[in-house]
């Protein structure tokens, strides 16, 4: 099913994300996630794309088996920056032929690994040219996610130019965005007021990153530019070497924070698992009663 089609009939949904596992242990601790979150009936599941094609077949192999083995509707993340045009149609026909329908377009980073790193020639720069280059080869087979950037992608210099381009990728065909983790929901609301007043009219999902270990988020936060309020840093500091208590923080923050997207009427909510059920769902415990009615 098409996550665009679902959205546009106003159903609320509650999605889950997972990153391919390098090892069958990590592969049999996913199905057992999945096994755990499908519970919920989530609108959708995610897979990630590892950056420069690096989990290109592992990627591939993760959303067939999520398609063959349960009913669950699964968008493969494809990234665009390391691959050829005639890659990317390849990997794109390919999900096509296995009955895939939701692809979230995104550009994807230079590799840390490869300083001297160049796009191959006439590879897609941007996110946008892997939309239009979707649209243009499968029309509307696939039903294009992209990124979106409340607090700005590090790479924009202001918010005026993140709105600019994210307003390419809705005019070029995405026809609905995952935001990046953010802490502050005031970042998404000020964002969604930019994105309104130019005109842009896809749902933007929440993306939610569930902290259970607050090292690792201090570290990916400053790496893509989200703020951890200063509040929360100072409750989770003191505990930070304590697992069982920063998950507790962590879910308690995030319960709150669901609570107030959900009060300001978001069209779903995002959860980035990190390839784990647990914290997920007790969120969803929570605020299960919050959430609007899931018919499709
Ligand atoms: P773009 O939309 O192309 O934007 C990148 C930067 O370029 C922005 O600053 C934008 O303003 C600027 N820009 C865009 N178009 C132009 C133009 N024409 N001229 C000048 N500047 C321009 N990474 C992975 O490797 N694998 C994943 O699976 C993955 N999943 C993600 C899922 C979500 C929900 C999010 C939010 C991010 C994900 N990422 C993933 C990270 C993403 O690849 C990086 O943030 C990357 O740096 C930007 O990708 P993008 O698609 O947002 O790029």
């Amino acid at each position: 099913m098409k996550i665009g089609d679902i959205l546009k009939r106003g159903v609320f949904s509650v999605s889950f994300e997972f990153f391919p596992p390098k090892t069958p242990e990590g592969e049999r601790q996913l199905f057992e996630t999945i096994e755990h979150l499908r519970r919920l009936k989530p609108t959708f599941v995610s897979v990630t794309y590892g950056a420069g094609g690096s989990t290109r077949d592992r990627t591939r192999n993760i959303v067939k088996r999520i398609h063959e083995e349960t009913e669950l509707t699964v968008m493969a993340h494809l990234t665009c920056i390391a691959h050829t045009k005639e890659e990317l149609i390849d990997i794109l026909k390919d999900y096509r032929d296995i009955g895939i329908e939701n692809i979230l377009a995104l550009r994807g980073d230079v590799p840390h690994d490869k300083p001297d790193f160049r796009p191959p020639e006439g590879a897609c720069r941007y996110a946008v040219d892997l939309v239009r280059l979707i649209r243009s080869e499968f029309g509307d087979h696939f039903s294009v996610g992209v990124a979106s950037y409340p607090e700005g992608h590090p790479e924009s210099p202001n918010m005026e130019w993140e709105v600019r381009f994210f307003k390419e990728k809705v005019s070029a065909g995405a026809d609905f965005s995952i935001t990046q983790m953010f802490f502050d929901n005031s970042y998404y609301y000020e964002f969604l007021e930019l994105c309104s007043k130019a005109g842009i009219d896809i749902p933007i999902i929440p993306g939610i990153m569930p902290i259970t270990n607050f090292k690792q988020i201090k570290k990916f936060a400053s790496m893509c530019g989200a703020t951890i309020p200063q509040s929360l840093i100072d409750r989770m500091e003191p505990v930070e070497n304590d697992p069982k208590e920063v998950a507790k923080i962590g879910v308690e923050f995030a319960i709150k924070q669901c609570e107030d997207l959900l009060h300001n009427g978001v069209p779903g909510l995002h959860f980035y698992t990190l390839n784990r059920s647990k914290a997920t769902l007790e969120i969803y415990e929570a605020i299960k009663d919050l959430i609007p009615a899931r018919v499709r």
